[in-house]
């Protein structure tokens, strides 16, 4: 091999609204493509179009790689994207692609059902900092004479973070579309939860050099970012912390940035909480997980309470918004002990926002090693939902979220309302309408062949007949799933184009749309909404005045009766936020329950868009 041509890819988390999508940051990628540059500039790398790799689907992705003929791919594989990145890798095998092909990140562990199938496609799987392995793979393929050989689990070695240029200073990443731009100020992690694999991947904290963090806000700033997050795994844990944020406070004494990071609220006093805070810190995320003495003792975690109280208040006092984690299913935790940290949270008035977690026994962790003996059971596959544990079975899981939903009044599983519109300045097919001119079959068709579709697809069914082709409509959807089964799809039904059919046929007509298939998406099964979450429909209800319209969202759970509540989504009309004057109620309530032919008296709920 001359000089090599290396393609990076690494997938974003999908959703229906391209929020995430738009978001992504492929950080690892353009670290590793940087520090290559450095060390051997005449190879030839690509980081695909970050609009193109975030948004496209599968199929799309495929045809856009094999058009790049690249002689190695390097895949970042992560709990929501290892499935789709070893269908991509399969695809290009059996499009007859001859590159190599090199996995690595944090789902890459010898202890992984999807890697130890006999035909994985990945020609080599890098464990840890990948940042010298990829050096060394590359140079062996250049010069061909090395003895690195093809192989599965090479461990690679760490380098000096002094010695990693950044990503953003190279040119290789660019400004996220949205959200906030990720930097490293350190890796490593001292401590040893017993869920998490990191520290034994990084175990040691290693530092960037400051000067860098500084030019990489400068870079920042130069391009119009203003929320930068922290990625680092405990931010208070790096040392030289008040070092960096002295400097952080100089370089926004305007206040331009908005700062947020991971942290241990233990380590938080009200000099570090007033330091944070004049750096430009808004917020912070802080994993308590538990408060039950024998669970903390279980996952070694050793939570001194009362000093996590008081870092978690001295954040707040500063005025920087704090988000405490807790986890559902872990060892030893009751529901009665849950409810309790729940109680705590609440009581102690600790979080801005409470996000609760299921347990994931994540590969080569601890609790997956003892798993068995401890009468833990979970999901096969990504993310390896907890499923029950000896103190707390199915039903007691789902009812955790429930009861955290009503302590706390937050939704944990909101429907995700999808893009109605195209993506501006890109071909990628989002949302297409089915209007009373078209014909069904060559509509189907058109969809089929368009070789730019994005990883998610909206569906407006705006023909009144639409129901009539029942059969041509179904077979493209499976078509779809079939070709790109990681693809998202949303189906929008104008209330007036189903109203007068038979409820039967109505409600069977709904359920064509909700085909189940084995997406990472739609494995919360603790869900207390619907755990179909790849495939949504809902049904467009005009109100009376015909300005506006709200959305009701059907679900499987809903058509099968196992829940019977119902959730709406709606435009905010008002100026204030909450305003839901503009939502009414009794209309919409009466709209859908004679539609679904359910009684009136149901709750339901109302999310605004
Ligand atoms: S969960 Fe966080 S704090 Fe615990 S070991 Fe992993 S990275 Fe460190």
């Amino acid at each position: 091999m001359n000089q090599p041509r290396i393609l990076f890819i690494q997938l974003p988390v999908q959703s229906h609204d391209y929020h995430y999508n738009f978001a992504h940051v492929p950080l690892a990628s353009g670290v590793l493509a940087s520090f290559l540059k450095q060390h051997l500039p005449d190879v030839d790398i690509v980081l695909p179009d970050a609009l193109l790799t975030s948004s496209a689907s599968t199929s799309t992705l495929i045809n856009h790689i094999l058009h790049f003929e690249p002689d190695i791919v390097a895949f970042g594989c992560y709990l929501w994207n290892i499935e789709r990145s070893l269908f991509i890798a399969r695809s290009l095998r059996q499009k007859g692609l001859r590159a190599l092909m090199i996995a690595g990140g944090p789902e890459i562990h010898p202890d992984h059902h999807l890697l130890a199938d006999p035909d994985c496609p990945f020609d080599m799987l890098v464990t840890g900092e990948g940042e010298d392995t990829l050096r060394q793979i590359v140079y062996a393929a250049i010069s061909e004479k090395s003895d690195l050989k093809k192989g599965f689990f090479i461990k690679s070695t760490p380098v000096s973070p002094a010695e990693i240029p950044s990503p953003y200073l190279t040119g290789f990443l660019s400004p996220p579309l949205e959200g906030s731009l990720l930097i490293e100020t350190s890796r490593g992690c001292p401590y040893h939860c017993a869920y998490c694999y990191y520290h034994h991947n990084v175990p040691r904290i290693a530092e960037f050099p400051i000067d860098r963090t500084v030019q990489e806000i400068m870079w920042a700033r130069q391009h119009n970012v203003k929320e930068i997050t922290f990625a680092d795994p405990s931010f208070s844990s790096r040392r030289n912390l008040a070092k960096l944020l002295d400097v952080l406070s100089e370089l926004n004494s305007d206040g331009f940035f908005s700062f947020s990071a991971e942290l241990n609220a233990e380590l938080c006093n009200e000099e570090l909480a007033r330091k944070l805070a004049q750096a430009g810190f808004k917020h912070v995320e802080v994993g308590l997980q538990s408060t039950n003495p024998a669970t903390l003792r279980a996952i070694g975690r050793p939570v001194k309470l009362d000093a996590f109280v008081r870092g978690v208040k001295a954040l707040r006092k500063y005025g920087i918004s704090v988000m405490v984690d807790l986890i559902v299913g872990l060892p030893e935790e009751t529901p009665e002990s849950f409810a309790k940290a729940v109680d705590f949270c609440v009581t102690e008035d600790l979080a801005d926002e409470l996000s609760i977690y299921p347990l994931s026994i994540l590969p080569g962790t601890e609790l997956r090693n003892h798993a068995a003996k401890l009468g833990i059971v979970y999901d096969p596959v990504p993310p390896y939902y907890v499923r029950k544990t000896p103190w707390m079975d199915e039903e007691a899981i789902y009812q955790m979220f429930r009861y955290a939903e009503d302590i706390t009044g937050i939704d944990y599983f909101p429907p995700e309302f999808p893009r109605l519109h195209p993506i501006s300045g890109n071909p990628l097919l989002c949302v297409e309408s089915l209007t009373t001119d078209d014909d069904v079959t060559r509509w189907c068709q058109t969809i089929m062949e368009n070789p730019f579709l994005g990883q998610a697809v909206t569906f407006k069914l705006e023909n009144e007949k639409w129901w009539l082709y029942q059969e041509e409509l179904s077979r493209l959807l499976l078509n779809l799933l079939n070709r790109d089964p990681f693809i998202l799809v949303s189906w929008i039904i104008p209330e007036e184009t189903i109203a007068n059919v038979p409820i039967n046929m109505r409600l069977k007509l709904f359920e064509t749309f909700l085909g189940h298939r084995s997406h990472y998406k739609d494995r919360e099964w603790f869900s207390t909404s619907s755990s179909l979450k790849s495939s949504q429909v809902f049904v467009q209800i005009s109100h009376q005045t015909g300005l506006s319209s709200t959305f009701l969202w059907v679900t499987p759970e809903l058509l099968s009766g196992q829940h019977d509540e119902l959730w709406f989504l709606t435009p905010r009309l008002g100026a204030a936020q909450g305003d839901d004057s503009s939502f009414p109620e009794k209309y919409i309530l009466y709209r859908s329950t004679q539609l679904l032919g359910i009684s009136h008296d149901v709750p339901y709920r109302v999310t605004f868009i």
